[in-house]
């Protein structure tokens, strides 16, 4: 039977680089899937009035996996508003039960001019931040009395066990080297997700672990991103670290994620959003796109090398052909598709 994708374009460029993503999957050899186009984001919201519409559930949950394009724009944006956009893909996340964000970072040489680090920091920076995306802060619970307000911020033993395991396999599947990043000298649920690491970890004696305090890995990913293979940390800390490493990349628009439960299925979207400003023109970069479908190919499909296929294509664009704006080119989202799907087929 033929893998299931399930694409939800979205709103802004979300549209214009997942038509490219899909075109590369279409391109990837001798593999043929379906694909479905389901509304999601504002889109929805005019469409149906809901910014995650039960249609969509339903098609994403029976997927094999779900590839997102972004959410949002002006138009939908009065905080008045009963309903937006953002709803729909946290609710989405939710629903799908996908705590584990995974997001590699890779700089290719080329893009290294726009890194804010020195090209000599950037050698041989390939790291994939493993952030837990359903827990701590962000969903615990809020109070507010008077001049003080709370914050809860919660992890069980359980949810700390599922999303080190994970980075515990793909460390392995890597160069098996783990960090765990915490707060464990000031916090509680630091405490118990540092020992519960240490637990987990020893399951897997191939996987050499560490342990670094959430403030120095803020300055460690600038003084030595290199030395990182595989980082796991919980939510708070993982969604600032995750944006400080995207800024080093020097893009936005090259980087790729991936959302994982249990099980295969998974969700795949660029790091990017919308792009209001420069959406319907077809000069968006498609590459972070392109790259999320490569990480479907190899976690929700297990076809690593048709994954490493694409990233292989995707370098050699890089390396050689002409660039979207945001790079400093001149290249339409058709015309570095079209240099990938080449570079694609000629690695047949
Ligand atoms: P979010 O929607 O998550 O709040 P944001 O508004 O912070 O995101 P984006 O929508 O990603 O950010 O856009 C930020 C800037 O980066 C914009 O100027 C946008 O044009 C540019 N940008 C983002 N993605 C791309 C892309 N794929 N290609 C070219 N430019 C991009
Ligand atoms: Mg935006």
């Amino acid at each position: 039977m033929n893998a299931h994708i399930a694409v939800l374009p979205g709103d802004g460029i979300g549209p214009e680089v997942t038509a490219a993503a899909v075109a590369v999957l279409r391109g990837v050899a001798g593999q043929a899937f379906a694909f479905t186009e389901h509304a999601i984001g504002g889109c929805a919201i005019d469409a149906t009035g809901d910014p995650l519409p039960a249609a969509t559930v339903e098609a994403c949950r029976a997927a094999d996996a779900v590839l997102l394009g972004a959410v949002g724009g002006p138009k939908w944006s009065d905080p008045n508003a009963p309903v937006r956009p953002e709803q729909g893909l946290l609710a989405l996340r939710a629903t799908l039960g996908v705590y584990a964000n995974l997001r590699p970072l890779r700089v290719h040489p080329r893009l290294a001019a726009l890194s804010p680090l020195k090209a000599e920091h950037l050698h041989g920076v390939d790291l994939v931040f493993v952030r837990e995306l359903t827990g701590g802060a962000y969903f615990g619970r809020k109070t507010r009395e008077g001049d003080v307000a709370v914050d809860e911020c919660r992890y069980s033993v359980a949810e700390v066990e599922r999303v080190v395991r994970r980075a515990c396999e793909l460390a392995r599947a890597r160069r098996g080297r783990l960090t765990s990043v915490d707060k464990a000298n000031v916090l509680e649920t630091s405490r118990l997700w540092r020992a519960t690491t240490e637990r987990i970890a020893r399951d897997y004696p191939d996987v050499t672990l560490e342990h670094q305090l959430v403030d120095s890995m803020a300055m460690l990913l600038l003084t030595r991103p290199s030395a990182y293979d595989v980082i796991v940390t919980e939510n708070l800390f993982g969604d600032i670290l995750t944006d400080e490493a995207a800024a080093l990349a020097g893009s936005l628009g090259v980087s790729p994620s991936a959302s994982l439960g249990d099980g295969r299925r998974g969700l795949y979207e660029p790091i990017h959003g919308s792009a209001p400003d420069i959406a319907g023109r077809g000069v968006a970069n498609p590459i972070g796109a392109i790259l999320s479908a490569a990480l479907l190919l190899r976690h929700s499909l297990g076809l690593d090398a048709e994954a490493a296929a694409v990233e292989a294509a995707v370098d050699a664009v890089l390396d050689e052909a002409e660039l979207t704006a945001d790079l400093g080119g001149h290249a339409t989202t058709q015309q570095v598709t079209d240099a990938v799907l080449d570079r694609l087929a000629a690695r047949r």
